[in-house]
């Protein structure tokens, strides 16, 4: 086994702490990843502060992975030492059952393996990115084209697959006008990925602070919430609308702007139920639906799609010692737009 450095947090609600964690010896399947970089996501707030249940604390979070291949098991043939790779939000799944062998290891159903938090197929509890070191089965390891700029691709391992499937699935493109709600990590990307569609893209926040960088990111258009009436001006409108956002929403007053067979995806992840008026859905004959990240041979091709379009997340990158101020700034909507924690610090 290798003991390696990590960052955890002892209880929900106590700070990030350096720890030292082991991973796995590397099996015939496996390869050892040096990490170089590991990106910050809503989710690992969520998870530690326990806002969608009881974890086992300490828990080493991020799911949000690159780096460098630096050995490989006797049978893998996917990956090499020295390769640049990443792993996202699943480092496995049963691979039998209906949606495994459709290529949608997420809704797994016996329940995907999480990069952290889930247990795995040898019982122990895995552990994620904000570390220097991860053991991954070679199936779960994606290829990252080295055109990416390595610092800053990171998010596109859940920030990029987590819109990037929905987009693909609810047929984003020329021709349809898309809404994007919250202008955070997984809103950004939704931004970009749906311009390079040909989208019609409209990006919805609360205020207008963030309209600058919408414009910049690929949005046509723009609506802050907190402004009287910028809702209702664009009632019956869109085709596609995404919402990332992490509190509970009024779902009623955006299931509105939907038009004819418009579809809303609940990308977001609040804790607390929603409720809607089914009187809202019977107009336009409207849907409500979920997704939940993407499988893996999705996530290869979202990653291709990002190396030919050159489109990377844009990125702060901090020293880990700074993890516990950007969680800070993530909770207060205050980052622009991933932060990725440089591995190299930790
Ligand atoms: P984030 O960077 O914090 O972005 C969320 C955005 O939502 C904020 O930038 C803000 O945008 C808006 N927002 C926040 N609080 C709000 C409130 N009270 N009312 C209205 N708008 C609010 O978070 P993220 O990393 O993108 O993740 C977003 C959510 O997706 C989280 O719940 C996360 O757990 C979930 N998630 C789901 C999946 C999946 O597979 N479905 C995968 C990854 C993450 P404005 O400032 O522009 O208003
Ligand atoms: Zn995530
Ligand atoms: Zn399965």
């Amino acid at each position: 086994m290798l003991t390696v450095n990590a960052y955890a947090a002892s209880s929900p609600t106590a700070p990030l702490e350096p720890v030292t964690i082991t991973r796995r010896d590397v099996g015939p399947k496996d390869v050892l990843i040096d990490i170089a970089y590991s990106g910050i996501c809503h989710s690992d707030i969520h998870t530690v502060r326990e806002d969608w249940g009881k974890i086992h604390h300490p828990l080493v979070v991020g799911h949000e992975i690159v780096g460098t291949v630096s050995e490989v098991g006797t049978e893998v043939t996917k990956h090499k030492v020295g390769d640049r790779v990443g792993v996202g939000c699943m480092v496995n799944s049963c691979r039998e059952c209906e949606n495994c062998l459709a290529g949608e290891e997420q809704y797994c159903l016996g329940g995907n393996v999480g990069t952290y938090g889930s247990v795995d197929r040898d019982g122990t509890v895995t552990q994620g990115g904000y570390a220097t070191h991860v053991v991954v089965d070679e199936d779960f390891v994606l290829s990252v084209p080295e055109s990416l700029d390595y610092a800053a691709v990171a998010p596109l391992l859940c920030a990029g697959i987590t819109t990037y499937s929905p987009l693909k699935h609810w047929g984003a493109g020329p021709g349809k006008k898309v809404a994007v709600i919250g202008l955070g990590g997984l809103g950004h990307m939704a931004v970009k990925l749906a311009h390079a569609m040909g989208a019609e893209v409209t990006v919805i926040s609360r205020s207008n602070s963030k309209k600058d960088d919408a414009a910049r990111l690929g949005a046509d258009h723009y609506v802050a919430t907190e402004e009287a009436g910028a809702l209702r001006a664009h009632r019956n409108e869109f085709d596609l609308i995404i919402n990332t956002v992490s509190a509970p929403l009024d779902l009623d007053t955006y299931l509105r702007l939907l038009r004819l067979d418009g579809t809303m995806v609940n990308v977001g992840a609040p804790p607390e139920p929603l409720s809607l008026r089914v009187f809202t859905l019977f107009g336009n004959r409207r849907s409500f639906a979920g997704s939940s990240i993407g499988g893996i041979r999705e996530t290869q091709e979202m990653l291709d799609f990002c190396a030919e379009h050159g489109i990377v997340p844009d990125t702060e990158l901090i020293d880990v010692a700074q993890v516990n101020e950007a969680w800070d700034r993530v909770l207060a909507s205050d980052v622009r737009y991933r932060f990725v924690i440089d591995a190299s610090t930790i």
